[in-house]
């Protein structure tokens, strides 16, 4: 099967957009996944960050600091010496590492950078409430079934990473959390980090296959129709015989066969007739090559113009000889084109000065019809051939058809 060169840039253009699509896809499913892994690294680090600074902070056994309005003695904070006063008289009060991380979660958020909140199940200061989702993954962490948890949402219009890992009592915790009754390696909490995440790299990787699918999509179609006429042109040419400009020999074969197929499907007679130019070697003989060359062009055009269906068919079959497919054509309608065309061409009068049958330039015809005697193509230009050489021997310029 042989398709429409159009369609052919239609599919083309189609496999550009799936091959686009594909890799828009893939991009953006290993930009997700990359995302993700950055994400959590990302907030792994600030817990780490956040953990070694408690850390460093509760095996000193918490920071003194100067008391201010800002900084009040923290009221849930029920230790000796929580208070106490310099030999100068100012007023130091212990922060201890709950409190140092939110002042340091405070100031993180304070210049839009991270988030962390410091929760627990069994609370000492109520603003440390877990958030639903929190409460979710800090029963998770007790019952030992996981040790994290991280997600991505919307929220106003930026997407946030929310990421939340257990802490856990060790030595230094039990100074502040002895009376809860913890025991040391006990999931004490969780610490959440959460920061806003840039989408930019998404909507560009979007934007640029857009770009890409629509600049190689007019590529393609510009291109295509470019070769489509191209085709066109050279398929034309090459169907077209290169000194009189009507049909060639290969065109003549490939549109009979056509016809005759046709002619058989609808049962309609099909008739085709055979010219030859009367002592044409004589005319080259008398004025030259060149001159054979023009007088041929004149005649092929006679020829040409003396048909009236769009579905004849005028085609130069070798030399000096031509040959006209007449489709849907009786024996009487082709014997009435042939005198139009031997009549056209005796009209041209181009001297023909040692010609024995006229002053002018003649031409002999051949008519055959299909008729059932007429079995095959080839035998159909056979008859042809035979009436034609019937009217050169019976005196050229004139028409003989096969049935006579
Ligand atoms: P008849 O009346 O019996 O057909 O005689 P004829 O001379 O026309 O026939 P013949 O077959 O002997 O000669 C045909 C001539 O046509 C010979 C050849 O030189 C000439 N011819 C064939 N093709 C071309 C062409 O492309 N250009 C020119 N100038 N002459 C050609
Ligand atoms: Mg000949
Ligand atoms: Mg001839």
């Amino acid at each position: 099967m042989q398709l429409e060169p159009k369609k052919y840039i239609l599919i083309i253009v189609i496999l550009w957009v799936v091959s686009v699509s594909a890799s828009l896809c893939w991009n953006l499913f290993q930009l997700d996944r990359s995302a993700e892994i950055n994400n959590v690294k990302r907030a792994k680090a600030f817990f780490q960050q956040v953990l070694i600074t408690r850390g460093w902070s509760a095996s000193h056994g918490g920071l003194y600091l100067r008391v201010s309005e800002q900084l009040p003695p923290n009221p849930f904070l029920h230790v000796p010496d929580r208070d106490i006063e310099t030999t100068d008289g100012v007023q130091l009060t212990l922060i201890n590492p709950a409190l140092m991380t939110r002042m340091i979660s405070e100031l993180a958020e304070k210049q839009g950078l991270t988030n962390f909140h410091l929760t627990s199940l069994q609370l000492i200061n109520p603003g440390n409430a877990p958030l639903p989702w929190e409460k979710i993954a800090l029963q998770d962490f007790e019952k030992g079934k996981s040790q994290e948890y991280f997600f991505t949402r919307q929220e106003n219009d930026s997407e946030v990473f929310h990421y939340i890992a257990s802490l856990y009592v060790s030595q230094e915790c039990l100074q502040c959390h002895k009376q809860q009754g913890y025991k040391i390696g006990d999931v004490r909490g969780g610490l959440t980090v959460s920061f806003p995440i840039n989408k930019k790299s998404i909507s560009t990787l979007v934007l640029s296959h857009c770009f890409m699918l629509l600049f190689g999509a007019l590529l393609i179609v510009g291109f295509g129709n470019k070769i489509v006429r191209l085709t066109e042109t050279l398929k034309k040419q090459s169907n077209i015989d290169g000194l009189t400009r009507i049909a060639n020999r290969g065109y003549f074969d490939q549109i009979l066969h056509r016809e005759w197929l046709c002619s058989r499907r609808k049962k309609t007679t099909l008739s085709l007739i055979l010219c030859d130019i009367d002592h044409f070697k004589l005319y080259n003989d008398t004025y030259g090559h060149q001159a054979g060359d023009s007088c041929l062009k004149q005649v092929a055009q006679a020829l040409n113009t003396s048909t009236n269906r769009p579905a004849d068919l005028v085609a130069r079959y070798g030399g000096e000889e031509f040959v006209v497919i007449l489709p849907e054509t009786s024996a009487k309608g082709a014997g009435d084109v042939a005198e139009r065309m031997r009549t056209a061409v005796e009209n041209l009068q181009v001297a023909h000065s040692t010609s024995e049958t006229a002053e002018c330039v003649t031409i002999s015809l051949g008519v055959a019809t299909t008729t059932s005697s007429v079995a095959t193509e080839k035998e159909l230009i056979k008859q042809a051939d035979k009436a034609l050489y019937a009217s050169k021997r019976n005196g050229r310029n004139r028409i003989t058809h096969a049935d006579d």
